[in-house]
């Protein structure tokens, strides 16, 4: 049975045909999985398990939970986007959350998994802002906000980002390869796995002598996909 990978599905309301194709893959071809991993950005933004109740992030939960109840089991990790997600989120989906970067033994395979985001350290205004909201005192100040207020903070930061994301020449928003490499070395090599640049690819490289390969995830702008992997090697596959 494969192990699935996706990622950047940056889910909401407003997107009915991706969503469409996101429920069929939890009813159809993710069912058959041993286990599946959303390496970030599952959604377009979260702010808060408290919004659970929400009829769309309902129905996305249920959905979850629905599928992993029928058989694989379902990691989670949080993106740049929804990484207020917390432990009342992953319990109603039936799901774990995991650590990025998160290593695992992958069909004998030594590979580790990230979101991505950390990776790009040629973006520094991004690195900053990341390592401000990531502190727990800024989430603690964030979360202790009422639901509503907090919906209108991540409105103002997004319109924010997208004006510096139009700025910035797109060679800083890739992965930095010194970080790339840091990374294989520290975990042992050969696989990394991850999204967030919205640029699906294999790389091939070689570190320190030892051949690696990257797989980059797309997003699911215009059409799913998700990276398949057996004990025969990953890959890509539309969905
Ligand atoms: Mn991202």
């Amino acid at each position: 049975m494969p192990v699935l990978f996706i990622s950047d599905l940056h889910l909401c309301a407003s997107r009915p045909e991706i969503n469409r194709v996101f429920f069929e893959f939890l009813r159809g071809p993710a069912r058959k999985a041993k286990s599946i991993y959303i390496l970030g950005d599952l959604f377009e933004y979260w702010a808060g398990d408290d919004d659970l109740g929400e009829p769309f992030n309902a129905s996305v939960v249920g959905a979850l939970a629905e599928c992993s109840r029928a058989g694989p089991s379902l990691h989670i990790m949080h993106g740049n986007r929804d990484f207020l997600l917390g432990a009342d989120f992953a319990a109603a989906c039936n799901a774990r959350l995991v650590d990025d970067p998160h290593s695992l033994d992958l069909f004998k395979t030594r590979t580790l998994l990230m979101h991505g985001d950390t990776l790009c350290t040629d973006d520094v205004d991004y690195q900053r802002f990341r390592a401000e909201v990531r502190a727990p005192a800024w989430r603690k100040e964030f979360l202790s906000s009422p639901l509503a207020v907090r919906k209108e903070r991540i409105g103002a930061l997004r319109a924010q980002s997208e004006k510096e994301k139009r700025r910035k020449p797109p060679e800083i928003m890739d992965v930095n390869r010194g970080a790339v490499e840091a990374m294989l070395r520290e975990h042992g090599y050969p696989r990394l796995i991850h999204g967030h640049t919205h640029r699906p690819a294999r790389h091939e490289l070689r570190v320190d002598g030892r051949v690696c390969e990257r797989w980059v995830l797309p997003d699911w702008y215009k059409s799913g996909g998700a990276l398949v992997c057996d004990d025969k090697g990953c890959q890509m596959q539309n969905l």
